[in-house]
Order: C-alpha cells, then sequence, then structure tokens
C-alpha cells in the first residue's frame, strides 16, 4: 500500500463543494419528506427518482461522451452520500446505477458503451447488477446460472438459463448486467461471462419482492431467465472475462457503498444533535451532561475518519492506483461498521423516542445494516485486503 506520495491522498475543489450544496438543498426538498413513508410503505422512491433524473444525480458517474455530466468518483460519492443522508433507499439509485453500468464502463466496447449509457445518462431507464445468486453469494465462481453460445439462428446468440438473487432495483431497471458461466468445463473465475440482459427479453421474469430489514424503499428481487436469447453483440468483454469485469466493477462501487453508510450515520448523528440540545432530564438539557457529549464526540470523530477513507479510496477509484482494492474494501468496511455505531448510539440518545417510529433514527439503523453485507460482506472485505497486503 502507498501513501501516494506523487499525488494529493484526495482534494475537494469548488465543483464538489456546489454539487454537495445542489444535493443537500434537494434531498432537503424532495427526498427526505418522502423517506418515512417510503419506509413504511416499502415503496420504491419515485419521487427522489423524478428528482434525480430532473437534476442530473440519477446517473452521475456517466461520461460526458455519452450524454452524462461525468462526474468523478468522489463527486459521485458526494451525490450518494449527501442523499443516503435523507433515505438511504434513495441513494440507491445512483448508486446501482453506477454498480449495474460499470461493467459495460470498463470492460465493453464503444458500441455497447454508447448502446447502454446514452438512456442510462437522460435517466430513461435504470441499471441493475446481477452477480450473486441463492447458493453462490460471498463465492461468486460456484455460480449456476449458464450462458451457452448458439448458432442456429445463423448469428452467435447466446441462451441464457438460470437465476440471480437479491438484484437491488430489479423490475425497475431495464437494464441489467448478468454474470453466467459460458464454459462449464474450463476454470474456475475464467469461465464465466458478462452479458446486458433487457427487461423486454422474452423469457426472463422476476421474483417476489423480499421483505427486508431495511432499505425497504430499494426493490430487491430474483432474477429467472428461462431460455433468454440473447444476441452476440450484448456479451462485455470476451467470453470468459466476465468474472473479473465484474470484481474490478465491485472495487470501484464499494467505496460508493461506503459514502451511503456515511451519509447514513451523518444523517443520524444530525438528528442526535438536534434533540439532545432540546430534551431535558434532571432539570437540564441532555446535552450538558458529560456522558452524552463523550458519546456525541466518539460518533463524529469515527464519521469523520470513515468519511476520509471512503474520499481517499474515490480518489484512487478515479486515477485507478494500483492498490484501489485494498482501499475500496477498508473505506466500504470501515465505514460500514461505523455507520451501524454511529446509527445505534444515535436511538440510544433519543432513549425510548429513537425506539419508534416517529424518528428517523430506528430506520437509519436499520438501513446502516445492510452496508456492511452487500456487495461482499464485512468479512469478505477482509479477504479482499488481506489478499493485496500478502500480495505485496
Ligand atoms: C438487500 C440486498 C441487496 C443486494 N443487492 C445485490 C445486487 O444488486 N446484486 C448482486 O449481485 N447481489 C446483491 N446482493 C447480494 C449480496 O451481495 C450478498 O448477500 C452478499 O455478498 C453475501 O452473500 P450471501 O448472502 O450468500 O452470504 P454467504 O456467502 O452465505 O455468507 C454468510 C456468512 O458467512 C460469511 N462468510 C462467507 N464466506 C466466508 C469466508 N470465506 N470467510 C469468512 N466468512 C465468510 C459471510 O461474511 C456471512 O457472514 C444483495 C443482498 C441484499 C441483502
Amino acid at each position: 500500500m502507498t501513501a501516494s506520495s506523487d499525488f494529493p491522498l484526495f482534494q475537494i475543489n469548488e465543483d464538489h463543494e456546489a454539487i454537495r450544496e445542489a444535493v443537500r438543498d434537494l434531498a432537503a426538498a424532495k427526498i427526505a419528506p418522502f423517506a418515512a413513508a417510503v419506509d413504511e410503505e416499502a415503496r420504491y422512491p419515485q419521487e427522489a427518482h423524478d428528482a434525480l433524473v430532473a437534476s442530473d444525480f440519477f446517473a452521475p458517474h456517466v461520461g460526458e461522451e455519452y450524454g452524462g455530466v461525468g462526474a468523478d468518483a468522489l463527486a459521485t460519492c458526494i451525490v450518494i452520500e449527501e442523499v443516503a443522508r435523507a433515505c438511504a433507499s434513495s441513494s440507491l439509485i445512483p448508486a446501482v446505477n453506477k454498480l449495474g453500468s460499470m461493467p459495460v464502463i470498463l470492460g465493453g466496447n464503444e458500441e455497447i458503451k454508447r448502446k447502454y449509457l446514452t438512456p442510462l445518462a437522460a435517466g430513461e431507464t435504470s441499471f441493475s447488477y446481477g452477480l450473486s445468486e441463492r447458493e453462490a453469494g460471498s463465492d461468486t465462481a460456484s455460480m449456476k446460472c449458464r450462458a451457452k453460445l448458439d448458432k442456429s439462428a445463423g448469428d452467435d446468440s447466446w441462451v441464457l438459463n438460470g437465476q440471480k438473487s437479491w438484484i437491488t432495483n430489479a423490475g425497475v431497471s431495464d437494464y441489467y448486467t448478468v454474470l453466467a458461466v459460458t464454459d462449464p468445463d474450463g476454470t474456475r473465475g475464467n469461465n464465466i461471462s458478462a452479458f446486458v440482459v433487457e427487461k423486454s427479453d422474452e423469457g426472463f421474469t422476476f421474483g417476489e419482492k423480499e421483505r427486508k430489514l431495511g432499505i425497504k424503499g430499494s426493490p430487491t428481487r430474483e432474477l429467472i431467465f428461462d431460455n433468454v436469447r440473447i444476441p452476440g453483440d450484448r456479451i462485455i468483454g470476451a467470453p470468459g472475462e466476465g468474472l473479473k469485469i465484474a470484481l474490478r466493477t465491485l472495487d470501484h462501487t464499494r467505496v460508493t457503498i461506503g459514502a451511503q453508510a456515511v451519509g447514513i450515520a451523518q444523517g443520524a448523528l444530525d438528528h442526535a444533535l438536534a434533540y439532545v440540545k432540546e430534551r431535558k432530564q434532571f432539570g437540564k438539557n441532555i446535552a450538558e451532561f458529560q456522558g452524552i457529549q463523550f458519546m456525541l464526540a466518539d460518533m463524529a470523530m469515527e464519521l469523520e475518519a470513515a468519511r476520509q477513507m471512503v474520499y481517499v479510496a474515490a480518489a484512487k477509484s478515479e486515477r485507478g492506483d494500483a492498490d484501489l482494492s485494498f482501499f475500496g474494501a477498508a473505506a466500504k468496511c470501515f465505514a460500514s461498521d461505523v455507520a451501524m455505531k454511529v446509527t445505534t448510539d444515535a436511538v440510544q440518545l433519543l432513549g425510548g423516542a429513537g425506539y419508534t417510529r416517529d424518528f428517523p433514527l430506528e430506520r437509519m439503523m436499520r438501513d446502516a445494516k445492510i452496508t456492511q453485507i452487500y456487495e461482499g460482506t464485512n468479512q469478505v472485505q477482509r479477504i479482499v485486503m488481506a489478499r493485496q497486503l500478502l500480495k505485496g
């Protein structure tokens, strides 16, 4: 691991500040007011979706050459962080648009990039990512989903069969990056390819919505493929390269989950700070008790450390630094643990009120939990970190 002696670790410029201010205002006006109802009713945050499209924060990472705004990795993290501060479910809109489309950006040819990134940048559709399977979560290489080359129709199309589990924004998105085994006898990890599957493809259906602890506004469903024919020009990269592209994608997008975690934690700290200055016990505001002050100080200190790690990792993602795997995993792991701790402490600071749905803290605590699990559990992040450490 390097301390990047040739580069600043990260630099917040005027554009980043302007983006933060714009997203913060947008989230306060058009996302926060619906966050409780979105959670309570477990419904997709359409208001946030529309507001993000209207303001160009829907898929900010897409480059200008495809009609996007070309936000750098740090700016994209700031968008996700500020949306998550108000509503974690809504922050999955820009986050998963990046996750779903990153394989195309990293591994696709110009034709496939133009075809799929342009409508995404325009906000016409979302983009989901289908890697996990019910029996292949942490062990992604053991996936069973199959795509078989079929030349019978006179072209090089693929026939896809199997399922993917736990897919975020499934059913909402029109486009899906899907990983499937294309060479069942090939070496593990080198026998998987990536494809773009469209919602309208015949034989492609969705399972029921999962009933979840948190991020209830973001639908999580299975993708089910029954002889789905995928034209040959929808393969991303070369046959056999899919898993490598999918894992490189995660190096970049774990940073955005770190940003989501920072945003959730900041939202919880903001609410807790406001509450302790108002709530009176023993004849004083509870903020005057040193026991409360020490908790607040620890929460803010850990949160700031998490934010700095996420921004360093974002800068590494933007530069494509060789140690991104370590930093992306470390930022996600650390920030998600901080989010879990800060949101739990925030509930504690509100006492009984924190445990009720009259305040957003219990929702934030439930939402924080997922950041320790998806895009690789925090145990898997430690495997990724250790692998890069041992490689030297
Ligand atoms: C709400 C939600 C949204 C999701 N969205 C997506 C999505 O959009 N796309 C997608 O592809 N996937 C998605 N996932 C899947 C997610 O990435 C997986 O759930 C996650 O990677 C863990 O896999 P698993 O659930 O099979 O757990 P398992 O792999 O079964 O793990 C169970 C436990 O064992 C531990 N463990 C496993 N292997 C090891 C090991 N070698 N060493 C130590 N501990 C280990 C894990 O850390 C965990 O604690 C989502 C999941 C959820 C819950």
